[in-house]
């Protein structure tokens, strides 16, 4: 894996974010995604169904295979689909941190904006997401660059 991408995604699954069973203040601490399990870090990124609709879509956008239902899955589905070229593997770590960010920011709109979680939306935004992120530099219309991300 990749040190940038294994890094954004040890932030993410670390004990450092405040899910809704680490604020002592909070009664209800029920995810507010899917109004189920209580909201862990496994739980909001992996179990949650919106989470899970989410990481399909952007398994289907990659055209991975692998399930992606567990923090060793996702790595395993990350690793080594873009070995050998840095421009994709930059790709890979944008995608998996703008759908880590993603995540966490739905469930923040949720929580504080009555937003309502939309999975089409989501995906449509860490897409967005992630071709902001490629340098006007690289020639995304190159075939050997679009191959994987389309
Ligand atoms: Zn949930």
């Amino acid at each position: 894996m990749h040190s940038i991408g294994a890094h954004i995604y040890d932030v993410a699954t670390s004990r450092k974010l405040l899910t809704r069973n680490r604020l002592k203040y909070l009664d209800d601490k029920s995810c507010v995604l899917c109004n189920g399990a209580e909201e862990s870090v496994h739980h909001l990124y992996f179990i949650c169904p919106i989470a899970r609709s989410i990481w399909n879509g952007i398994r289907d956008w990659l055209g991975l295979r692998k399930i992606m239902d567990s923090p060793t899955t996702v790595l395993n589905a990350f690793q080594g689909v873009y070995r050998g070229n840095s421009t994709l593997n930059m790709m890979r770590c944008a995608v998996l941190s703008a759908t880590v960010y993603h995540v966490w920011n739905i469930k923040n709109g949720v929580m504080f904006d009555n937003a309502k979680p939309n999975v089409e939306e989501i995906i449509k935004a860490i897409k967005i997401h992630v071709f902001r992120c490629i340098p006007r530099s690289i020639d995304f219309f190159q075939p050997s660059t679009r191959s994987g991300l389309l």
